[in-house]
């Protein structure tokens, strides 16, 4: 109809289709306004209007108590990596982080310049391919924080139970499985997530901050980078990405019409068994990471033990056949499916058929 491919990128990553086709229905005059939404002032009723079912739609999906502050951001999730610790850390407090990858590394490197901080936990020996065991973890009670990854995209691990750090607020970088399942909001000091994986397009922030912890910055820190700043001003203190919004507003429609993160959790789940079971039952296929840590959201698996000419030719013959962006990371090799909400089961299943095919042929 489209000629639409199945998507495995990790990020940008696929949109839900009905979303896609009402944003173009939208498009060239969005609700009798005779102007594009990304045509629309930011301070109009009207967008005012899209900007309400974007905050609502999330806080719905997730349940967001009324303590919580969301937050439209810009910078990406990497520019949390700055943002967190320059309004959170408290004197003499050391920030905990867990190291479970790339993603937290990019984030200690940044507490690196900017705070006191411990590693609290890392699986950096076992080459990520696992997270940290509770015995592996020690965490200081009187930290200002703990931060952590709740998806690791790179490696295909993933949290499904979240440590228990005392007083400490978890800080959780869940750029790449937001909304993907329930949580416990109020578990967390502050969830973030750059929009491209699980919640919209490129271009959008996703912070949800108890508000408590945006009155610890000091009144010196530069306007922009205070989350005070952009809470008093519902994420309006400058321009914010009104198209990105818009399209997260729709997303979030299609969540609930769906049946919510619950029913998401159940796709979600349905959809990894099916690869992870493929991966498993054969010889040819193999998946690095410890089964207890598998991530639903980005299924990594190596081809005949790694051998790089032969996953080279998988992930060009699975395009060649419509199923593109299968390459893993390039710091890892091998092949790397990212399942997020949006990827169909029709999708997965035209792989795990695609997997047989090419194992015949080179197994
Ligand atoms: C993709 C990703 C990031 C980086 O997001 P940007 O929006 O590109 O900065 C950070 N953390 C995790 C876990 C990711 O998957």
């Amino acid at each position: 109809m489209y000629d639409r491919v199945f998507n495995f990128s990790a990020g940008p990553s696929a949109l839900p289709l009905p979303v896609l086709e009402r944003a173009r229905n939208e498009m060239v005059n969005f609700e009798e306004s005779g102007m594009s939404v990304m045509e629309l002032s930011h301070r109009s009723q009207i967008y005012n209007g899209i900007m309400e079912r974007a905050e609502n739609g999330l806080r719905q999906a997730l349940n967001v108590p009324d303590d919580y502050a969301v937050l439209f951001l810009q910078g990406g999730a990497s520019f949390q990596f700055t943002m967190l610790p320059m309004n959170l850390t408290l004197e003499g407090k050391a920030v905990d982080a867990l190291n479970t990858g790339v993603w937290t590394q990019k984030a200690i490197a940044e507490l690196e310049k900017i705070a006191q901080y411990r590693i609290a936990g890392s699986s950096e020996a076992e080459g990520f391919t696992r997270l940290p065991r509770p015995d592996e973890i020690s965490f200081n009670p009187n930290a200002s924080y703990v931060h952590i990854a709740s998806n690791n995209t790179i490696y295909g691990t993933q949290w499904h139970r979240f440590p228990d750090t005392g007083d400490a607020p978890l800080v959780a970088d869940m750029s790449s499985d937001i909304l993907s399942r329930p949580i416990d909001v109020s578990d967390f000091g502050v969830i973030f997530a750059g929009a491209q994986k699980n919640i919209g397009p490129a271009g959008v922030t996703i912070v949800i901050i108890r508000k408590d912890l945006a009155g610890r910055a000091s009144d010196n820190l530069p306007t922009m980078l205070n989350y005070r700043t952009h809470i008093s001003k519902g994420s309006m203190f400058n321009t914010p990405p009104t198209f990105g919004i818009y399209i997260i507003a729709l997303v979030m429609e299609w969540i609930a019409a769906e049946g919510g993160v619950s029913a998401m959790e159940k796709y979600n789940k349905t959809k990894a068994a099916l690869l992870y079971n493929a991966i498993d039952a054969s010889d040819f296929y193999s998946g690095p990471v410890n089964k207890a840590d598998r991530s639903l959201m980005n299924v990594v698996f190596r081809v005949k033990s790694g051998d790089a000419e032969l996953e080279k030719q998988f992930v060009t013959q699975a395009a060649a056949a419509g199923l593109s962006n299968l390459k893993g990371h390039r710091s890892t090799g091998g092949i790397r499916a990212s399942i997020y909400n949006a990827q169909p089961i029709e999708g997965v299943g035209a792989l795990v058929e695609f997997m047989q095919q090419f194992e015949q042929k080179y197994g």
